[in-house]
């Protein structure tokens, strides 16, 4: 069956699917977006989605292209009509075709695309077996990645780097030498203390649905999290890393720049984390597997 894209309010073969080329994400990234799980055909975290897409939309002053409810409405109705049980949701938001000027002009309609492709998460849940290698790199993101924009230039780049050199994911490094974020997902260390750390939201990262959600499935077993930022160093001597995402629920990070975390393989508190995190994605969409 070929995939339905919706745009700009006709849902089209995804070969059929356009955006003019003075779009304004082509011209300038000038847009912004959001990946959500579809499991056993229910969005997962499907509100903190739709809050987070609408911080974003703030914060670059875009205007909606539509209320929330409406948004939900095409969003299952394409997820129906893609029948995929399994999915990733992208909902892509830019601030509309215009003559190009990289002054904002006035009267410009937001362009809405969504589409919807199969993943695996069963695939996922079992990488937290082998666990993942990152690779370290300077963040040479602009200066507001809190913004879950579609200029993602320097994470691709990152990614791409981590790749060449046989790791899963690039961790990002600041100038203060401290960690940020992963090139799509969240950093975590289990420190040498035994804390449970993760950088605060505290404009350095995209705060994660996915973070959010652990954090608070954390607490729900009575593991305390605190929001403070480590380095590459502190990672090295952790007792355990790990990643969050939509897409990498909870993986645990191994191996650092080719550099064992503790005894190499995934540890107690991210097996457990990981056990529990994937107990509330059942719990929410009935996902099992
Ligand atoms: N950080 C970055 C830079 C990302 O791109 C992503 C997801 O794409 C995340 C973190 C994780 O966010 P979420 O848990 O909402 O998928």
């Amino acid at each position: 069956m070929s995939r339905i894209a919706y745009v700009n309010g006709r849902y089209l073969s995804l070969a059929e699917a356009r955006v003019g080329v003075e779009d304004r994400s082509f011209q300038f990234s000038d847009g912004v977006y959001e990946v959500a799980a579809v499991m056993n055909n229910r969005l997962l975290d499907g509100a903190a989605h739709l809050a987070r897409l609408g911080r974003s939309l703030r914060a670059m002053a875009m205007a909606a292209p539509m209320g929330d409810a409406a948004l939900g409405l095409v969003a299952r109705r394409l997820v129906a009509a893609n029948r995929a049980r399994d999915a990733l949701l992208y909902v892509q938001v830019s601030r509309g075709e215009a003559k190009r000027d990289h002054a904002v002009p006035a009267g410009v309609r937001p362009t809405l695309v969504m589409t919807v492709r199969p993943f695996d998460f069963g695939a996922r849940r079992r990488a937290v077996e082998g666990g993942m290698a990152v690779a370290t790199m300077a963040d040479q993101r602009w200066a507001r990645p809190d913004i879950k924009s579609v200029s993602l230039l320097p994470n691709v780049l990152a990614k791409e780097a981590a790749r060449t050199a046989g790791a899963g994911e690039a961790w990002l490094v600041g100038h203060d030498g401290l960690v940020t974020e992963g090139g799509s997902t969240n950093a975590w260390i289990v420190d040498a203390q035994g804390v449970l750390r993760t950088r605060a939201a505290d404009g350095a990262i995209l705060a994660g649905v996915m973070r959010a959600t652990l954090m608070r499935v954390a607490g729900e077993i009575g593991t305390a999290v605190e929001e403070r930022a480590f380095t590459v160093a502190q990672a090295l001597g952790a007792r355990e890393a790990f990643l969050t995402s939509t897409t990498n629920p909870c993986v645990p990070v191994v191996r650092i720049d080719g550099a064992a975390v503790a005894d190499g393989v995934p540890g107690p508190v991210s097996r457990q984390l990981s056990e529990a995190l994937w107990g509330e994605i059942a719990r929410q969409t009935g996902w099992v597997g």
